[in-house]
């Protein structure tokens, strides 16, 4: 995997799933997926699906060159919900690890989610 990480920048089908949980770092991981979607960083990947193991779908994940899942909070359902059908993202990123607190206000701060972007663009060239 981590030979995969290292050529991000060559991959041609990167996707990234976000929680999208019921939290104000739930839904900035979802935002900053979707920034990340419309810089063409990665496609956005419907997470839900692989949670109700739609085959297709399930294939088209294993089929990705990189995936790079983004959670709120340290539970990290989005990762989970991956390696349940055996595939493992290969960029992790948690939204609480960057000094946010998890609240349940769903408050979602541009600037916190340019921030998660950033920390994946990161991982990508690290
Ligand atoms: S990772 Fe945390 S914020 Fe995201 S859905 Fe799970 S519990 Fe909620």
């Amino acid at each position: 995997m981590e030979e995969k990480k290292k050529c991000g920048c060559s991959l041609s089908d990167v996707r990234v799933v976000a929680c999208a949980g019921g939290s104000n770092v739930g839904q900035i991981a979802n935002q900053a997926a979707v920034m990340l979607a419309k810089e063409k960083v990665a496609g956005f990947f419907c997470l839900a699906g692989i949670g109700a193991h739609i085959k297709g779908m399930v294939r088209s994940g294993k089929e990705a060159d990189l995936i790079i899942s983004i959670d709120g909070c340290p539970v990290q359902c989005a990762a989970k919900t991956m390696q349940h059908v055996e595939i493992e993202p290969a960029i992790q990123v948690i939204v609480t690890e960057l000094g946010i607190e998890k609240s349940h206000d769903i408050v979602i701060d541009e600037k916190i989610c340019a921030r998660v972007v950033e920390k994946v663009k990161e991982e990508l060239l690290a």
